[in-house]
């Protein structure tokens, strides 16, 4: 069926056709709850109404000018971003390795401009930041650069969650201009860090006039409780990427800038023939305009919470459960052995979850998700994973 694509992912014996909220059907007509959300894209759930809405109107009026020429939605776009963020300005792309690739050019241009002739981003072991080359050699995976050298030069990594690794690599290199680092790292494992660990990033990056750049791709978007992530933190970084949830499943990428690294990028410096487009504009708006129109975020904060509970108390007694932890609607059960067959059998049961890192189910579900569905989905899971630890 796949033939005439690539073999890049190792895919689910499963192809859906349509989807409503929480749930989506496949080409037999069976239904499933989704705790996956495409990734955590579809935040709202499939084929919300405002985003159908928007994409409908959009597509009747215009799809594409290109940024030769003024985009009436991306001005309101970035309007509506900065109001939400605290940031600056913003640069918009098709993906979240592109938000990454202008965080880490705007990186190096402040280098040079500093007077730093080979610029150093510094980023961290375990972390995702895409798949294109640049983004490839920011990822601190080992196993998935395997095959791509040469890497590109200018990165340096250390472990997560681990202030005086960072604080050793600024002492040991002068050419680190910038930190890139994920709120909470999503495909590494739902790695949450120390409460006050992007604090202390932040009073590193001002003592040492470096960028402190988050990726905020999987995290952003509402889905731990906040509409970004360092929201919980009571502090501002110098440059914020998001992609995943921004479109709800219409790709979008976008890398916020504030203070002195809005000025960097300059005419010329940096371009994307599709980026911000109106129709995918169109469909940011109506995600941002539902957001911040509902309890959705907030909620985001109490379902995850009353999700991992329920884990927590469910699973206390069950064999191999090295921990469960979340941040809002980012939920991670981390086992003592591989538990990837799990996703088999919880498709299945008609339950799509992920597992990352290996050893990690990590649970991404839309917003959008109801108490029935939060009980299905713990149900469900709790059972299989007691089987699965105890067989
Ligand atoms: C998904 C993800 C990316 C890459 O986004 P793409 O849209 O797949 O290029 C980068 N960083 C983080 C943290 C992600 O979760």
């Amino acid at each position: 069926m796949t033939s005439h694509i690539m073999p890049t992912y190792a895919r689910q014996s499963v192809t859906f056709t349509r989807g409503e909220g929480a749930w989506l059907w496949d080409t037999d007509g069976r239904r499933y709850l989704d705790s996956v959300a495409g990734i955590a894209v579809c935040n709202l759930g499939h084929a919300h109404p405002a985003v159908h809405e928007a994409l409908c109107r959009q597509s009747k009026t215009l799809l594409h000018t290109s940024n030769l020429y003024g985009v009436e939605l991306q001005s309101q776009l970035a309007d509506r971003l900065i109001e939400l963020s605290g940031m600056d300005n913003v640069f918009f792309s098709n993906s979240g390795a592109e938000a990454n690739e202008a965080a880490i050019k705007i990186a190096r241009k402040y280098g040079h401009q500093q007077g730093v002739e080979n610029p150093v981003v510094l980023t961290m072991e375990k972390s995702f930041h895409g798949r294109t080359m640049g983004t490839l050699s920011a990822t601190g995976n080992t196993k998935i650069k395997q095959g791509f050298a040469p890497l590109l030069a200018g990165f340096t990594h250390v472990p997560y969650n681990d202030m005086s690794a960072i604080e050793a690599a600024l002492a040991a290199d002068k050419n680190i201009v910038a930190i890139l680092v994920e709120p909470v790292q999503g495909e590494g494992g739902v790695n949450i860090p120390a409460a006050d660990y992007l604090n202390q990033i932040r009073a590193l990056c001002d003592r040492h006039n470096l960028l402190m750049m988050l990726d905020e791709i999987q995290t952003g978007a509402g889905r731990t409780g906040r509409f970004l992530a360092y929201q919980h933190n009571g502090i501002l970084p110098d440059v914020c990427t998001m992609a995943k949830a921004l479109g709800n499943g219409v790709p979008i990428g976008a890398c916020l800038a504030r203070g002195k690294a809005a000025d960097v990028l300059q005419a010329g410096n940096h371009g994307s023939t599709f980026g911000g487009n109106p129709l995918a504009c169109s469909a940011a708006l109506a995600v941002l305009e539902t957001l911040s129109t509902s309890t959705l975020i907030a909620d985001a904060q109490s379902k995850g919470e009353q999700i991992f509970q329920r884990f927590k108390n469910a699973l206390a007694d069950t064999p191999h459960i090295v921990d469960i932890r979340h941040k809002g609607l980012m939920i991670g059960i981390e086992l003592d052995r591989p538990c990837g067959e799990l996703v088999g059998k919880a498709l299945a049961e008609g339950l799509l979850i992920n597992v990352t890192a290996d050893n990690t189910i990590r649970l991404l579900p839309p917003l959008i998700i109801d108490d029935a569905q939060i009980s299905t989905l713990t149900d469900t899971l709790t059972a299989l994973i007691q089987a699965f630890c105890r067989q």
